[in-house]
């Protein structure tokens, strides 16, 4: 495994919530990286020769090995993390449960050869096949350490590759934990392989020989890793930053709006890519709405890791600097911190859950990922001023909606400038295995999850075979006559006045 002792740099890890060092990783060499990529591909070739049908119930293998494990996991995420066990158990471990079991029943038949009539040379058949690429190196952040790069991993495995994971330097030991559960699981040890370190390991492995790239992280880090992905000619997914704003209607159920809020802009302590980080709610209803709020962010449990609680702490010391400067920009510009707004006096990175009433779109706080437990509100006149101020960032990861009328909240819905709503719930468009994920604008390209990540891990190659004899006239050698059957040919197919043309369209 890549992350064995190299001789080079061992990395402490520390609890967020003690600042207890809790393990170590060293950091994998290029030249070992090189190694482990060349170890995968060597791996994935015996891999491909698997039918996708004896692959997708091997796997399920892994996910035993996980249920299995899901205590001794969710305790590493506790630790390494601060998740409460609850998200860890999960959203972590189960959402990658439920995408081995989504995958295990379906890879066989989305991953099914094609046949395609071409419509104007019927007489060929064309038969599409979905061709694994081989080594997919997946570099991933710190705030699902098990879930997204396991997620990624085990969907490039339904489609014949090998996986090389990266994880955060945040948090290697869950990925490196996550690695033991993989190996003891049965498995070819050398189909999931992990190599750790900062941002220079995530480049060898772009560098070293992996066929795509699937990326998750900030919106600073996605072009630098898809410049390097253009330099080698690697495919890449970008999965990158949101601010995804929760659109209040005026006939919205406000107490349940308010219970959803809650849990989607503070659970894993506002550290999600889909956290709700911006409130817009009509000026009908705006002031009930921060009230319930306040009152649901002063009933949480801020703590860890013993005993049980509702909001961890943050990752890192720069993300409660970062809180503090987006909270004082937002009370200069004329924000009222209504709940919290300060750190929570204990040993460990804590804030306490916070709810920010009377935004404006100007406050860096409606327009940067907070990526903490921070709740900013702003009232909207109407649902085309919601929607003005929803689409007026350069990113469009995910959104969410709130009314009781359904008609009204899919208008909304397609109006939103983003890869996924949800309407009248939170995060779950993350944790659906079956469905595609992933953003727009600067939120990045490609997707995660169901069938288009599936097949999006193969090149689709073509290969034709004849029904009947080739057109050979229309080689060579050309002619005059040929020249005016094809004038002819053009205006019998093509022109919207021929018979020809009208009787093939029916078809
Ligand atoms: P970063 O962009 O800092 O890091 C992501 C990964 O890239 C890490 O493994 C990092 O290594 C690595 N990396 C850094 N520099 C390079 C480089 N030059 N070449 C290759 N790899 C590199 O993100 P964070 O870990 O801080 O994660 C938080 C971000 O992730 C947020 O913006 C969040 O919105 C986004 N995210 C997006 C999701 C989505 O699906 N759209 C889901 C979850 C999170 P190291 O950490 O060791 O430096």
């Amino acid at each position: 495994m890549g992350s064995e002792p190299t001789g080079e740099e061992f990395v402490e890890c520390r609890s967020p919530a003690t600042g207890e060092v809790i393990g170590h990783w060293s950091v994998t060499s290029p030249r070992v990286v090189r190694q482990t990529v060349e170890r995968s591909r060597q791996a994935q070739a015996r891999w491909a020769e698997v039918p996708t049908r004896e692959r997708a119930s091997r796997m399920l293998q892994f996910r035993d090995a996980l249920v299995r494990n899901a205590p001794r996991l969710a305790d590493t995420l506790v630790r390494e993390c601060g998740k409460p066990r609850q998200e860890a158990l999960l959203h972590e471990v189960g959402v990658l449960c439920s995408a081995l079991t989504y995958y295990s029943r379906n890879a066989e038949s989305l991953l099914a050869p094609e046949t395609v009539i071409p419509h104007l040379l019927k007489h060929r058949r064309s038969v599409l096949h979905y061709v694994p690429r081989g080594v997919v190196g997946v570099i991933s952040p710190w705030n699902f350490p098990l879930m997204i790069p396991y997620v990624d991993a085990v969907t490039a495995l339904f489609a014949g590759n090998s996986a090389v994971i990266k994880p955060s330097e945040h948090a290697s030991l869950i990925a490196l934990e996550a690695k033991r559960v993989w190996d003891e699981s049965g498995l070819d040890p050398d189909l999931i392989q992990v190599v750790t370190g900062r941002g220079e390991t995530g480049q060898a492995l772009i560098e070293g020989g992996a066929a795509k790239i699937i990326f998750t992280g900030g919106p600073e880090t996605g072009p630098r890793v898809a410049a390097e992905c253009a330099k080698n000619v690697v495919e890449c997914v970008l999965e990158l930053g949101g601010k995804a704003p929760a659109i209040v209607c005026d006939d919205a159920n406000v107490s349940f709006a308010a219970r959803a809020i809650t849990y989607g802009g503070f659970y894993n302590a506002g550290q999600a890519c889909v956290s709700v980080e911006r409130v817009l709610a009509h000026e009908s209803i705006a002031e009930e709405l921060v009230g319930e709020l306040v009152t649901l962010a002063d009933g949480l449990r801020v703590g860890g890791p013993e005993g049980v609680w509702d909001v961890g702490p943050l990752i890192y010391e720069p993300g409660r600097d970062r809180i503090e400067a987006l909270l004082q920009d937002a009370v200069e510009r004329g924000a009222s911190i209504v709940f919290g707004g300060q750190r929570v006096e204990r040993r460990g990175c804590f804030f306490h859950p916070t709810v920010v009433a009377n935004c404006t779109p100007d406050m860096r706080i409606m327009r940067e990922e907070i990526f903490g437990p921070v709740i900013p509100v702003m009232s909207v006149r109407d649902d085309a001023h919601a929607l003005d101020i929803a689409n007026s960032l350069p990113i469009g990861l995910n959104g969410y909606v709130f009314t009781k009328d359904v008609e009204r909240g899919r208008g909304l819905a397609s109006r939103l400038q983003v890869g996924s709503v949800v309407i009248n719930d939170v995060l779950s468009d993350y944790g659906a295995a079956d469905v595609p994920f992933g953003g727009i604008k600067k939120s990045g390209y490609g997707k995660t999850h169901g069938a288009a990540a599936l097949r999006s891990m193969c090149h689709v190659k073509h290969v034709g075979e004849p029904r009947l004899p080739p057109p050979t006239p229309a080689w060579f050698p050309y002619s005059e006559r040929g020249e005016r059957l094809a004038r002819q040919a053009l205006h019998a197919l093509f022109s919207s006045k021929s018979p020809l043309s009208r009787l093939l369209g029916r078809f």
